[in-house]
């Protein structure tokens, strides 16, 4: 099959679009003929070697996969060749103590699609049978790829972990990105106010139209005074980050009292800092979370059919062009998600 890997760390000039191994299922697999990928922030980590693939190299990414059925492992049930599917990316035993309690996602041998094992920059992927789910016919292959990382994760830190309500106001990190585009979309759906960052002026009026009541631009514009100014002198009540670094430790003076920070990412470093004092004496929560469960994808399957929930496309770019794909997302370029198509 056709693939775009890599097999040195770099930039996009590493990436090649070339023959690559067939994907071959054990007996609890399905063999997936892809029909989109999302690009995502891991991708990108992944190709520089920041975090080096798990199972070397050459590598695919690609964690966000829509598709449909091809080929079945002799023990796989319910499942049909040609049946329309989307992959939930994330792998766990199902034997460690954080899954037999039912947290999977903090599984000690957790693993991603596109991480520990090839991913979807390819025409043909492989996935455990338990990890697909049906892709409704109203949702287009290319909405469907937008779902399983982005909205999940944004889904599990606003719902599940920052237990968003309705009043509550929440500042989102950087409305262009994935998980912000859908963030500003999750949080309004659980009535809260939303606020948001942009890092140029041209993203302020698509910000808006996800539903942001307050865009600022971050580039010219502190995003603390005007959470303050924006809340009356409050602030806010959750913050979704995932940039790290100056935004990380800033968006937690944007907090109100009791106020809950989820960090869902590192896009620009790894680090952040805390005043500590500021976190005891206002009894602010600092929260991680990755991905979700794959009930929760379900969840927002129903949302998407339903129009409550819209994935947000950048644009779509054949396969045979990750290279320039790459670029556009490395140049922050897009608005919303950036796709691959065989
Ligand atoms: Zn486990």
């Amino acid at each position: 099959m056709k693939a775009a890997f890599f097999k040195e760390h770099g930039g996009s000039e590493k990436i090649l679009y070339d023959d690559y191994r067939d994907p071959v299922p054990d007996a609890t697999d399905v063999v997936v003929r892809v029909a989109a990928c999302a690009l995502n922030h891991v991708d990108m980590l992944l190709l520089d070697g920041r975090f080096p693939p798990p199972e070397g190299l050459p590598h695919v990414n690609g964690c966000e996969v829509t598709g449909v059925v091809e080929t079945t492992g002799r023990e796989v049930k319910g499942l049909t060749r040609g049946q329309r599917v989307i992959i939930f990316p994330g792998f766990s035993c199902g034997q460690c103590e954080y899954c037999l309690r039912g947290e999977r996602t903090v599984c000690t041998r957790y693993g991603y699609l596109g991480a520990h094992k090839d991913g979807g920059y390819a025409e043909r992927v492989k996935a455990p049978a338990a990890n697909l789910l049906p892709l409704p016919e109203a949702i287009s292959f290319e909405a469907g790829a937008a779902l399983p990382l982005a909205m999940l994760t944004s889904w599990h830190a606003l719902v599940a972990k920052a237990d968003v309500r309705p009043g509550h106001t929440v500042l989102v990190q950087a409305a262009g990105s994935g998980v912000g585009s859908a963030a500003i979309q999750i949080a309004r759906l659980a009535g809260a106010r939303v606020m948001t960052t942009v890092g140029s002026d041209d993203k302020i009026e698509f910000a808006r139209r996800l539903g942001a009541e307050h865009v600022v631009n971050y580039r010219t514009q502190d995003f603390v005074e005007e959470a303050k100014r924006w809340t009356g002198k409050r602030g806010v009540d959750v913050v979704i980050e995932h940039i790290g670094g100056d935004t990380f430790e800033r968006s937690t003076y944007a907090l109100t009292r009791m106020g809950v920070l989820v960090t869902i990412g590192s896009h620009d470093t790894h680090w952040g800092r805390l005043d500590l004092r500021h976190v005891y004496s206002k009894n602010l929560r600092i929260v991680g979370t990755n991905l979700g469960t794959i009930l929760e994808l379900k969840q927002v399957l129903d949302h998407v059919v339903a129009g409550r929930l819209t994935p947000v496309i950048d644009r779509a770019f054949p396969l045979k062009d990750t290279r320039a794909a790459v670029q556009h997302v490395l140049d922050r370029k897009n608005k919303g998600k950036v796709l691959l198509v065989p």
